[in-house]
């Protein structure tokens, strides 16, 4: 069997005609594995940006119980997201390692775009593989799933009627859905001013870090973001990037 045609079509700018962007993924460092170096990029431009995670990843850590797991991951999702201008984080308190993909799921991820009523929408890998090699989590699938799908659902009154009650009126102005660490990428951000911020950003999550690597934690998370940068460079016009799978509503 012959492998897929690597993809080397020139990826596009990503637009810039939009004012406030909502991230929402299914674990704390999701995003700062991600794409932390775009969101540092859009908010020195002067662009809100607001996080929402599913779960406060409590289930992460082998050797610290959930109880005491979720506080301390919460705190360094809240640190990390300061470091590239993020003050609002928001949690939406589904299980870490079990999110079902659903109506529930939908339904909270449509409020909180009622709430902050973004143009743009992020969220993280929701195909089956990363680079068609590691299997990825049902968490993100789940999470990137429902959001791509709560990006229609917050628009229309009529799907989730509750939230209309609870004063959320519908917003129909999301037109894009970003995905970061798509397969397919179609779009990038230049992660050259943003880079180093976003190697503090994932630094502060420093318990998780240290757990999952014997490296320096900040050699670590400076080779991994500098490698996936400059993996996409080529394609990039030679610039270390941060690629999306750009969809349009
Ligand atoms: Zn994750």
């Amino acid at each position: 069997m012959s492998e897929p045609a690597k993809e080397t079509a020139p990826l596009e700018p990503m637009p810039e005609d939009w004012t406030r962007a909502l991230a929402v993924v299914a674990h704390p460092d999701d995003l700062e594995y991600g794409c932390a170096a775009a969101v540092a990029a859009w908010t020195d431009a002067g662009r809100e940006v607001t996080y929402v995670l599913a779960t406060r990843g409590e289930a992460g850590i082998d050797t610290l119980e959930p109880a005491k797991c979720g506080p301390l991951r919460e705190q360094e999702q809240r640190a990390s997201a300061a470091v590239v201008g993020v003050d609002t984080v928001e949690f939406l308190d589904h299980r870490d390692g079990v999110i079902e993909y659903g109506t529930a799921l939908r339904r909270d991820i449509a409020a909180a775009i009622r709430r902050h009523r973004p143009e743009l929408v992020v969220t993280l890998n929701h195909r089956d593989t990363w680079g068609g090699v590691y299997w990825n989590t049902p968490d993100h699938v789940a999470v990137g799933r429902a959001t791509l799908d709560a990006a229609g659902d917050a628009g229309n009154r009529w799907i989730f009627p509750e939230l209309t009650e609870q004063g959320l009126e519908p917003w129909n102005g999301v037109k894009w859905v970003a995905v970061a660490g798509s397969v397919r990428p179609t779009h990038a951000v230049d992660a050259t001013p943003g880079l180093e911020r976003s190697v503090r950003s994932l630094l502060e999550h420093r318990t998780y870090i240290e757990v999952l690597t014997d490296e320096d934690p900040e050699t670590y998370c400076r080779t991994f973001l500098t490698g996936n940068a400059q993996a996409a460079a080529d394609r990039f016009g030679g610039r270390p990037a941060v690629p999306f799978e750009l969809f349009s509503r």
